[in-house]
């Protein structure tokens, strides 16, 4: 039992009545995909108003009893986080960033009207998880264990106001490498349906962004695309971001542009790590808005040399070929292009423990 930085919440660690077997384990070890392998145990740490939070527990991981008046189920007050450990060189794991992760936790908290979670509270919760399920580990190339921390409104009330209940968890999930070669590059159709609006969410990391996204990405696939592109609400001109990745665009002049944080896109952590790193390397990073219009014709003068995505669960991806209703064009060569793959290697070396971590990035579990 950990003591974590409020000296009154201490974890309950509850037994498993029935653990995974190694075998059964091993089995879905051996290629688990994406967010379909899900390892044994969980937090779950409860929050009353006037009580704060307590009761703090990692327990086995068993379906939650909901009332069916609970406020998630009717006005969605959800909100989520998502990284990974990883695999360090000596055999230990490491989170990346993760005081990054609990800082924006509470800024969607804050959006969507539910209390803070003290930042330490949140990564005691995932040493507490990966501790547990340390076992659940894919040594697999490229694996790592994803960790799922959400909020979710339980109260039993549908009356439309902030709830007075919640309940914090963090899941973990086995992951394999995102694309397993290398990555490919995408092709990505341009969504006449917008993410988010001034003023609206998109700068939280809330499930309802997600929910009014999956028809725009379903649109996508259905037209033989990867990964949808949202332009911004008001002139649809703009470009924000991917359902769940933000952008760069790289110039052949050595600089580079992504979209600015005005409000309506995720404030990445790994689109803030790579624009450390780029201007560490001496290039010029602009956070400034860029058109289709630009993009499309910056691609066929060859001023644009390359346009990655980057997020948590793919670290960068190439972005090779956009359409949209106007027709489409291809970025660079349409395949991974150099700046992409230099900076992907040296944030992935820096994960994994290969690099030396400068910036006190690598938080280590043990
Ligand atoms: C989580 C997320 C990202 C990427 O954020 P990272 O911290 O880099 O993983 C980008 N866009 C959206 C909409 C997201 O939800």
């Amino acid at each position: 039992m950990a003591t974590i930085a409020d000296p009154d919440l201490r974890f309950t660690s509850l037994p498993h009545p029935t653990p995974t077997s190694a075998e059964a384990r091993d089995a879905a070890l051996a290629d688990p995909g994406f967010g379909k392998v899900f390892s044994d145990h969980m937090v779950v740490i409860e929050w009353d108003e006037g009580r704060g939070w307590h009761d703090a527990t990692i327990g086995p991981r068993v379906p939650i009893a909901l009332d069916p008046a609970a406020a998630v189920l009717h006005y969605a007050q959800e909100i989520f986080e998502g990284l990974k450990a990883y695999r360090q060189q000596d055999g230990g794991l490491a989170l990346f960033r993760p005081s990054a992760n609990a800082a924006r936790f509470n800024q969607s908290a804050e959006r969507l009207a539910m209390p803070a979670l003290p930042p330490a509270l949140f990564i005691e919760s995932i040493r507490q998880l990966v501790a547990a399920d340390r076992d659940w580990f894919p040594d697999v190339e490229g694996g790592s264990l994803y960790l799922r921390p959400f909020m979710i409104a339980t109260e039993a009330f549908l009356g439309v106001r902030p709830a007075k209940q919640y309940k914090f968890l963090v899941i973990a999930s086995p992951a394999g490498n995102y694309f397993k070669s290398g990555a490919p590059a995408v092709s990505i159709w341009v969504s006449e349906y917008t993410r988010a609006a001034p003023g609206g969410t998109g700068a939280a990391k809330c499930g309802g962004n997600y929910a009014a996204s999956l028809v725009p990405q379903a649109e996508a696939i259905a037209r033989g695309h990867d990964q949808v592109v949202f332009l911004d609400a008001a002139e649809h001109k703009w470009i924000e971001e991917l359902g769940g990745m933000n952008l760069y665009f790289a110039f052949a002049d050595g600089s580079l542009i992504t979209p600015p944080l005005t409000g309506t896109i995720l404030p990445g952590i790994t689109r803030d790590s790579i624009m450390q790193l780029a201007r560490e390397e001496g290039l010029e990073v602009r956070e400034e808005r860029y058109s289709l219009d630009q993009w499309r014709d910056d691609a066929a003068s060859g001023r644009l040399v390359e346009t990655f995505a980057c997020g948590t669960a793919a670290v960068v991806t190439p972005v090779g070929k956009v359409c949209g209703r106007d027709g489409e064009f291809t970025v660079g060569s349409g395949g991974p292009g150099q700046l992409t793959q230099r900076l992907k290697a040296r944030l992935v070396a820096i994960q994994r423990g290969e690099a030396a971590d400068e910036h006190g990035w690598v938080m280590r579990l043990d």
